[in-house]
């Protein structure tokens, strides 16, 4: 946090402000950006949210979200924004490639550009950065800078359900990435009149029925399990699209009943997209899917949680997991 001084007195006088995250925003890239963005206006500044591409409908009930600029809607509006921008943060991503085309906008502008983020390995692109892995979550950074901004402020009711929705997602409802210093945040959020019920059963519990028909669909007919490589694999092609119209945030969670079983160490989620074979991993204890992301699906993220994507057609991009991933059993197996 040895910027903080310098972001301080970035922010002494009000000012236009960008706030942006990455491509299928989640929870925590909302909650983090809808969080500091309240907080900033708090101070007097404009502000901006800006993500490349549409927000799930499980996030439609959090506080100004409605004014959210999405680049794939509305490209000029939100370069319009970046421009007029005279500070730009970026939060919940590490290069700039994971906004899309607005990456090469940000790269341009010239003004002040502050990382907040907790995934590894990230890029040189700000002047200022509050990165760090050991985080749950970049809210929960976000929820520390705010805190040393000003100590003695308590965290409003809506800022604090930014903040509640972006850890708790982050950590899987409290599963994993937890601290004791993410239990003394909820404490305090809680005693601040936090509805953590009422925020999970918006987030978790508010699916539509098509949700479980397609669950069913993906364990039943779309799973494979490698016992030997304590890997599970579940694929969904274009016509799996088509038959159940699949939408944003609509596969959010299927990849967590793969990590379910004990035989299974690595789970992956494989996504004939209309645009792009998307790829999601996630892993247990030392096994890095970020390795496996980074250095074949051009993409990265957390150790046990990654993402990437694949220019192979789905059957293609199953058999090259297939053909890279003993080599990842096996360096393991050494460690
Ligand atoms: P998810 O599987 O939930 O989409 O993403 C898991 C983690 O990997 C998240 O922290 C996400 O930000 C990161 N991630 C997902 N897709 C990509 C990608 O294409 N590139 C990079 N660098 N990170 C990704
Ligand atoms: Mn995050």
């Amino acid at each position: 946090m040895e910027d903080l001084s310098k972001l301080s007195e970035l922010l002494a006088f009000p000012k236009e402000i960008v706030l942006l995250s990455h491509r299928n925003p989640d929870g925590d890239a909302i909650g983090s950006c809808l969080a500091l963005s309240l907080y900033l206006q708090g101070k007097g500044h404009k502000t901006s949210v800006l993500f490349p591409s549409e927000y799930p409908l499980a996030f439609e009930w959090m506080p100004q979200s409605e004014e959210i600029i999405i680049y794939d809607l509305t490209p000029s509006v939100a370069e319009n924004a970046i421009q007029k921008a005279q500070i730009i943060f970026c939060l919940d991503f590490n290069s700039l490639d994971r906004i899309d085309k607005m990456g090469l906008k940000v790269h341009a502008s010239t003004v002040p550009k502050v990382l907040i983020d907790h995934h590894l390995d990230p890029e040189p692109f700000a002047d200022l950065v509050f990165s760090n892995t050991s985080y749950s979550s970049t809210s929960e950074i976000v929820y520390h800078i705010i805190k040393q901004l000003e100590p003695s402020k308590p965290i409003s009711r809506l800022i604090a359900d930014c903040l509640y929705t972006g850890i708790m997602t982050d950590t899987g409802s409290f599963h994993h990435s937890t601290s004791a210093e993410v239990f003394r945040l909820m404490a305090e959020l809680k005693e601040g009149g936090l509805d953590d019920t009422h925020i999970q059963e918006l987030v978790n519990n508010s699916q539509p029925d098509k949700y479980l028909k397609l669950l069913g669909h993906c364990l039943h007919n779309r799973m494979e399990l490698i016992p030997e490589w304590n890997l599970g694999i579940i694929y969904l092609n274009r016509e799996d699209y088509r038959n159940f119209d699949i939408q944003r945030g609509d596969t959010e969670g299927i990849i967590n009943y793969l990590m379910m079983l004990k035989s299974i160490k690595v789970g992956i989620l494989i996504m004939n997209q209309p645009s792009i074979v998307k790829l999601s991993m996630r892993s247990k204890g030392d096994f890095s899917v970020q390795a496996i992301c980074r250095e074949h699906f051009n993409g990265g993220g957390h150790r046990n949680a990654s993402g990437g994507a694949s220019r192979l057609s789905l059957e293609e991009t199953i058999k090259k997991i297939k053909d890279i991933f003993p080599g990842y059993v096996f360096a393991n197996q050494l460690n």
